[in-house]
């Protein structure tokens, strides 16, 4: 089977004359794969459909927040009838009141929320909010997190930026970047010496917990734990930017899969079921720095916006309802070792499978144990994952079009689907033997 990609072309074409790249985001632009993105015209449940009318089944959920799958029912209806009453008011609202109390009451630690509009917002917000109540500019970062484009935090970020030669983001002063110390993962010894010489100018450290935004590098809870506990002594904050594990690994992400209870919390992706949504949030103390209440200054035009907070409120309620977690990590877990098993089978060189919950990624290499750090992720990474994800585009399956970034499943994705998806799978990976 051959696909075609002539109107994709057509359109890539006319996006480049009008959009830098042709594209919104980097990642979107096929550059860490090569070839020409597909422009999509709809999806429904867990099948995208091209322009040509090919269809597929998705893997990357525009990115993460569609765990139910595309057009969920329970969301649709959510919005329509908050369309029905005006989408954007500018004032007080009860939407967003609804979505605060249940997530305050839902997560631990979460004693305070402000919702804006992406995960990105959500960063630049809680990094200053964290200058501004410790009274500190340093801010920790690890090497290959990624927490959006925030200026301060574009510095060794991960998977669009790995894909480019040189991995800080021109525009940057050095300034800004230097108040910005990074850390290998998985290096409590690093770490230890990290704090000794400059805990006391630190505001704030941030940490993806489960890193998976540049490969999915599971961390150790002795490795967290001990960021935990470096924090405390040393009067950071520790932030836990939950915007891809939060409400994906478990309702209160990695807080609450680990039992530590950051300062402050970072949300999007999900939390906005599918529409703009991001969050912050923690400690009551720390969240009244935040303005009308007190001296940090953060707003937002659209932020709350009653259909997004629609969206939201029923995407959580589901997810509280359902509580689809178990399920989807033992389907994840199957389906992962059932891939491996065709990937050795088949491939001219060796891989390995790491999954966490619904989140899944290929390693392109054999390596002596999981990875866990930006610096064991084998070098051959991009070219081999380049192979497979043409050969499964060809096979009507579409994953991340990146070797550093990873593969969802959504509540949809059962036994038959995966079944079929295996099988396609597996015919293209014979055309790579
Ligand atoms: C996606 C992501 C962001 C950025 O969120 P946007 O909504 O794309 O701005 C920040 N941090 C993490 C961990 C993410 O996965």
């Amino acid at each position: 089977m051959s696909r075609r990609f002539e109107l994709s072309e057509k359109y890539f074409e006319r996006a480049k004359k009008v959009s830098p790249g042709g594209v919104h985001s980097p990642v979107r632009g096929f550059r860490g794969v090569g070839g020409v993105p597909v422009f999509i015209e709809s999806a429904k449940g867990v099948t995208l459909r091209d322009v040509e009318g090919q269809t597929y089944t998705d893997f990357c959920l525009s990115w993460g927040p569609l765990i139910f799958g595309h057009q969920d029912q329970d969301i649709r209806e959510a919005v329509n009838r908050a369309m029905d009453r005006g989408w954007s008011y500018g004032t007080a609202e009860t939407y967003s009141l609804e979505l605060a109390e249940e997530l305050t009451q839902n997560i631990k630690g979460l004693e305070k929320v402000r919702f804006v509009s992406s995960g990105t917002e959500a960063v630049m917000s809680a990094v200053r909010v964290a200058r501004g109540f410790t009274g500190r500019n340093f801010i920790l970062k690890f090497d290959g997190c990624y927490h959006g484009h925030v200026d301060s935090l574009l510095v060794r970020a991960g998977s669009g930026l790995a894909e480019m030669a040189s991995p800080d983001s021109a525009g940057i002063s050095e300034q800004t970047a230097a108040e910005t110390l990074v850390c290998n993962l998985d290096d409590e010894p690093a770490l230890e010496s990290i704090f000794e010489k400059h805990g006391a100018m630190i505001a704030a450290a941030i940490i993806e917990p489960l890193p998976a935004n540049n490969g999915l590098l599971v961390q150790r809870q002795e490795f967290l734990q001990k960021l935990s506990i470096l924090c405390k002594k040393h009067g950071s904050l520790l932030i836990f930017d939950e915007v891809i594990s939060g409400f994906r690994v478990a309702f209160g992400g990695m807080a609450e899969l680990t039992g530590i209870t950051p300062d402050l919390m970072t949300y999007g992706k999900i939390i906005g079921g599918g529409f703009p949504v991001g969050a912050y949030g923690g400690r009551s103390d720390v969240m009244d720095c935040v303005a009308p209440a007190g001296p940090v200054y953060q707003a937002g035009t659209l932020s709350a916006n009653p259909v997004a907070m629609s969206a939201g409120f029923a995407m959580i309620k589901k997810l509280l309802r359902n509580q689809p977690y178990n399920e989807l990590e033992q389907r994840t877990t199957k389906f992962v070792q059932e891939w491996a098993g065709l990937s050795e089978k088949y491939l001219p060189f060796p891989t390995r499978m790491q999954h966490f919950g619904s989140l899944f990624w290929s390693v392109m290499d054999r390596t002596p144990s999981v990875v866990r750090s930006q610096d064991k992720i084998p070098t051959e990474q991009k070219p081999r994952f380049a192979k497979v994800f043409h050969a499964m585009l060809d096979q009507g399956i579409y994953l991340a079009p990146s070797g550093y970034e990873v593969g969802f499943l959504s509540t949809l994705h059962n036994d038959t689907i995966l079944g079929d998806v295996l099988e396609r799978a597996e015919t293209g990976f014979k055309t790579l033997k």
